[in-house]
């Protein structure tokens, strides 16, 4: 952990240059690397320095390891950050600068590889005092045995793949007659996608919400929680609307998940940004489920009601700063709503779409709404292409308020002024959710866009 003038951003669209733009308020200058579909990207133009990675195809460029660290070398780069997706959450890549000399903008390799494997993670948090959601994460994988686990946490179980992710290898339950059926096909999806087919069972919540807590955590033993986020507007386990802190808190409640949080980073030795993700069920009890060990998309809303730039804290702490404040230090003052834009045609099962952007702006001043208080975090401008090549987000609107209600009369204002034209997006679906009674009323649960489809689509 050195001292470092040259960063660079081993990412592309709106969190490369939302990470750059920070490091060039710290003096630092930057390096972008680009696929042959981002030549002329946004991330790019705004660079001091870019360096061409490979073909458009991730795994040839934006997941080539060997590639990013030459890149690196080449610019006399001294650390890397990796964004979320492509290399932020691979140990390997972590090994890799480790070996070079090159900071990695992010945990230790360790700390990701003991988050890596859900089965292994939940023991892992269970031995740090975590509450965990009930259920079977043992070594021994018979089917009796695993038969005879989900009969006693008793139905509607969850079969979740050991080795899982981005809601992958995962089925929900019934009874005891339809087990043996989704035992076999989750092992088989697990196989096939992971190369890994151990399972985990946990008792399948019917209305949880999706609550989790920013924890920052620095290399000289201290540990912060930024308080928590509601991610529980998704479609198909993918998160649409988020926002901070998450309605219906008590403090008493809102300190014990944060203190759970800090405890399961230090459990494992963790260092710089992670999230830890809970289940929140109606009666107030609270399960862990996953950390992620990176910065997360939805972080600006915790930055909008801390006042805090989480890419600055990742930055000081690579650097080997202490935490710029303590728990102590840190409140909340108002309340903030993400709403991700995506290149996908909601009129179409959210196909994802592509072209031209003939016009991509926001008239904040037309629409008399305070640039303080309204943030456009995008990875395209007026003229770019969109293409097929990598995830659809186009950008995140984010919004603050003094308190919920005046928060998401500013959301739905902004999403009005936004003028996107040349590529379908979800705009329209976004103003719905926006403006949905369910949604103004805060009656969350991650079944919130399934049980109201009537009605916002
Ligand atoms: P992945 O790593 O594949 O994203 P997660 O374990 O994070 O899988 O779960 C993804 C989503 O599935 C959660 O956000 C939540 O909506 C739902 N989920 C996970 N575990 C449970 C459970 N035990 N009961 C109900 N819903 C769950």
């Amino acid at each position: 952990m050195t001292k470092f003038d040259t960063l660079l951003v081993a990412n592309r669209g709106e969190i490369a240059c939302r990470v750059m733009r920070t490091a060039r308020a710290m003096g630092l200058r930057t390096v972008a690397v680009y696929s042959d579909a981002d030549a002329n990207a946004r991330h790019v133009r705004e660079a001091d320095e870019a360096v061409h990675l490979g073909p458009a195809a991730a795994r040839e460029s934006y997941l080539n390891v060997e590639a990013v660290v030459e890149a690196a070398r080449r610019t006399g780069a001294g650390a890397i950050h990796p964004g979320y997706g492509f290399l932020s959450e691979n140990g390997a890549f972590v090994e890799a600068l480790d070996a070079a000399g090159i900071t990695f903008v992010g945990p230790p390799a360790s700390a990701i590889a003991a988050m890596g494997d859900k089965s292994a993670a939940k023991a892992r948090m269970h031995h740090a005092g975590v509450p965990l959601v009930p259920g079977y994460h043992g070594d021994g994988q018979d089917d009796a045995l695993l038969r005879a686990e989900a009969d006693k946490i008793g139905y509607p179980v969850l079969l979740k793949a050991s080795a899982g992710g981005g809601g992958k290898g995962m089925r929900v339950v019934e009874s005891g007659d339809g087990f043996q059926a989704a035992l076999d096909g989750c092992r088989r999806e697990s196989q096939a996608a992971f190369g890994d087919a151990r399972m985990l069972i946990e008792k399948y919540l019917t209305q949880p919400r999706h609550v989790e807590v920013q924890v920052f955590c620095d290399s000289h033993g201290n540990g912060v929680y930024l308080f928590e986020r509601d991610c529980s507007v998704q479609r198909r386990h993918q998160k649409v609307l988020e926002e901070a802190p998450a309605p219906g808190m008590t403090a008493e409640l809102r300190r014990e998940m944060g203190e759970a949080a800090v405890r399961a980073a230090q459990e494992i030795g963790y260092v710089g940004a992670g999230t830890v993700e809970f289940l929140l069920d109606a009666d107030g009890s609270f399960y862990f489920m996953e950390m992620n060990t990176r910065l997360q998309v939805e972080h600006p809303v915790t930055e909008m009601i801390t006042g805090q730039d989480l890419v600055e804290w990742q930055l000081r702490v690579a650097m080997g700063e202490a935490l710029p404040s303590s728990q102590d230090e840190l409140t909340i003052t108002g309340h903030s709503f993400e709403a991700r834009l995506y290149a996908e045609d909601p009129e179409q099962d959210f196909l994802p779409a592509t072209g031209t952007l003939t016009r991509f702006a926001m008239d904040l001043e037309g629409a008399g709404l305070d640039p303080e208080r309204v943030r456009l975090d995008s990875g395209v401008a007026t003229g770019d292409a969109v293409s097929m090549h990598y995830d659809p987000m186009l950008a995140k609107l984010i919004v603050f308020g003094d308190d919920r209600d005046q928060a998401l009369a500013t959301l739905t204002r902004a999403l009005a002024a936004l003028d996107v034209q040349g590529v379908v997006t979800n705009r329209t679906f976004l103003q719905r959710l926006a403006t949905h009674p369910g949604f103004k009323n805060a009656e969350l649960d991650t079944r919130f866009i399934e049980r109201n489809e009537a009605t916002l689509f």
